[in-house]
């Protein structure tokens, strides 16, 4: 039996990076205590220091108190040992995209929390079935994709993967829900449904631009008027970073083997000549 949504009153939020921030802050404003935990003490001050910035801005609109802000702040707890994770009803993990550390870590949490304990993951683009194994808990371990900035995005993707319970995957849905969320259930396929669909339509931008179908401001003119999005495609890629988006792209490929799935060479060449979009001040525009 897992734990119900009503007694998860304390969360530890694995990472404390954009993501891992963000979240922390989603959790502590439903009232719960959060273990925010990282392995670099310099991300610990970070992450809390972004999440001060992010209440103080909310703080000025007027959304929130100075005083919510303050007991917000006052329910997160940092740390650098697993060993403070011991009591915590729930984990949320949001470390570096990589395989590796994250196996690492879910042997550490499996060690750290109670057997009963959801083991909830945010990647964005890892089999989640394949770090569910590593576990003694694989019906426990489940997906909740948030976006960024996970405080402003009403959207979390709650993933199944093969070993995830029925009973656990609702647990996360219902979860979402309680933190002001509104949910949707998916499976663990690569890039679940926002990215599955988004960032092939992205590359397919760059394959437009590629075969001078029209300049970047036109391309991403056409399909902000045209589609009413509020950012046009190759403006996004820049934001994203055209090195993420490639990886994404190679991730559809090797997991799908489809050739659908190619990045544009456009893109890779920009990733070669360091154009990585905003982060590096250039991309398919200049910042
Ligand atoms: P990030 O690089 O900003 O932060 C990762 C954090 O993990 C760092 O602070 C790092 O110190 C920490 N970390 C690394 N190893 C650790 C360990 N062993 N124990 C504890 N902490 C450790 O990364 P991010 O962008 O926040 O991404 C985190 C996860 O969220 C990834 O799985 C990513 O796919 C997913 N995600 C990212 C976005 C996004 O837009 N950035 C959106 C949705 C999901």
């Amino acid at each position: 039996m897992s734990r119900k949504v009503e007694d998860i009153k304390k969360v530890g939020v694995v990472g404390a990076g954009t993501m891992g921030s963000g979240i922390a802050q989603v959790v502590a404003s439903s009232g719960r205590e959060v273990v925010l935990i990282d392995v670099s003490g310099a991300a610990l001050e970070r992450g809390v220091k972004g999440i001060e910035s992010s209440l103080g801005r909310l703080v000025k609109k007027e959304t929130i108190s100075e005083e919510e802000s303050k007991s917000i702040i006052s329910r997160i707890s940092k740390t650098t040992g697993f060993g403070d994770l011991k009591d915590v009803d729930l984990i949320i993990e949001a470390v570096f995209e990589d395989m590796g550390v994250k196996k690492d870590i879910y042997k550490k949490l499996d060690e750290a929390v109670a057997p009963d304990v959801v083991l909830a993951t945010n990647t964005s683009s890892l089999p989640i079935v394949e770090i569910a194994v590593g576990t003694k808990r694989a019906d426990k371990v489940v997906g909740m994709h948030f976006f960024n900035p996970a405080p402003v995005m009403k959207l979390v993707e709650i993933i199944k993967a093969l070993t995830t319970s029925d009973e656990t995957l609702q647990f996360a849905y219902d979860f979402a829900v309680a933190l002001g969320k509104d949910p949707v259930k998916t499976i663990d396929h690569p890039g679940f449904i926002v990215n599955r669909i988004l960032v092939p339509m992205l590359n397919e931008a760059v394959f437009a631009y590629s075969d001078g179908v029209g300049t970047p401001e036109d391309i991403d003119k056409a399909m902000k008027l045209g589609t009413n999005q509020p950012i046009g495609p190759l403006a996004l890629i820049d934001l994203i970073g055209l090195d993420v988006t490639i990886n994404i792209m190679d991730v559809f490929y090797e997991e799908f083997q489809d050739p659908k799935y190619r990045a544009a060479p456009l893109l890779r060449q920009m990733v070669r000549a360091g154009w990585l979009g905003r982060k590096t001040g250039k991309g398919f525009f200049q910042y």
